[in-house]
């Protein structure tokens, strides 16, 4: 199947690693993070390996053939109904900000493939509207898990000031697509954007990575203006996603530093506002799974992006 928007290609060029030390002069939130995480929390189940592993680009980012069972995810899984109006609280130290938040795919694509497989401009190429996303073993799936987060992110966010919106609710039978997701934070002037996404890669891939937008220039897309601002906030992010989950930066993508940078991503070529995806996991992992599946986690995860993104806008 097509590799989805957000997860890994399951072939092409691997990119060159940068080395060790490049990297943490690079991204000092993310791995001052770690370490302080590591140091208040002593040894892990989920510690990094000692010794880096390859960034792999060997992640399968299988999708399912099949929609896996609504019925898998518990109702306690759910965040309490968050009704909003979309508006801050008008006070509060994001007061005036807003801030779009993208939960990534849509329960509903996996009846419309015809529809999601559409190609639509993502200005180096053309590409699928959007994809099924992927899904616990048990058959959580990854639409579920991003309105969950998306939902209590937008509560938090609320709660300092901000006024969120969604590029979707669930409320359409398919999509958006990915041009359209892109469209939406730029139309809204968004001052950050987050896509929140799990990853779909092989067991004993484990750990969350923050995507930022590469530096591209073709067709429509020009992401020269967002790539700089959009680092800042991945890098804000990624450091308030490990303190506040305890949850180490992916073993598999970005060589531990929890940051990986395509150009590959629709949803990031053609956005003019900050924008990140976040990976907050790998679903087709065991113990990530349970990390998913729990609303308690979730929570967690969702603080440590409204952490990261109040940081960021406050800058
Ligand atoms: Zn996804």
């Amino acid at each position: 199947m097509p590799y989805d928007e957000n997860h890994s290609p399951a072939t092409g060029p691997r990119r060159p690693r940068r080395g060790l030390l490049t990297v943490a002069a690079l991204v000092p939130t993310a791995l001052v993070g770690w370490l302080v995480w590591q140091t208040a929390s002593g040894p892990a189940d989920n510690k990094p390996p000692k010794v880096l592993p390859p960034p792999s680009r060997a992640t399968t980012a299988t999708e399912p053939d099949r929609a896996p069972s609504p019925s898998a995810s518990s109702p306690a899984a759910s965040p309490s109904p968050s009704p909003s109006n979309g508006k801050g609280s008008g006070s509060g130290p994001l007061a005036g900000k807003v801030v779009v938040v993208d939960p990534g795919h849509n329960r509903g694509n996996f009846r419309h493939s015809r529809e999601i497989n559409q190609l639509v401009d993502i200005g180096t190429n053309r590409k699928e509207c959007d994809t099924t996303g992927t899904a616990t073993n048990a058959g959580y799936t990854e639409a579920e898990f991003t309105f969950d987060v998306s939902q209590r992110l937008r509560t938090l966010l609320e709660k300092q000031g901000a006024t969120v919106k969604f590029t979707h609710s669930n409320d359409r039978p398919f999509g958006p697509c990915v041009d359209e997701r892109a469209q939406f934070g730029n139309k809204t002037k968004a001052d950050a954007v987050v896509s929140i996404h799990a990853d779909g890669s092989a067991t004993g891939n484990r750990g969350f990575h923050v995507i930022l937008p590469a530096l591209v220039k073709a067709g429509a897309a020009d992401t020269a203006p967002i790539v700089g601002p959009s680092r800042e906030l991945g890098e804000r992010i990624a450091g308030k996603f490990v303190r506040a989950t305890g949850s180490a930066p992916s073993n598999y993508v970005g060589g531990g530093t929890g940051l990986d940078v395509r150009k590959d991503l629709g949803g990031l070529n053609l956005s003019t506002v900050p924008k990140v995806f976040i990976e907050c996991g790998n679903m087709r992992d065991p113990k990530d799974a349970a990390l998913l599946t729990d609303p308690s986690w979730r929570q967690k995860a969702a603080q440590g992006m409204a952490d990261g993104i109040g940081s960021y806008l406050n800058g």
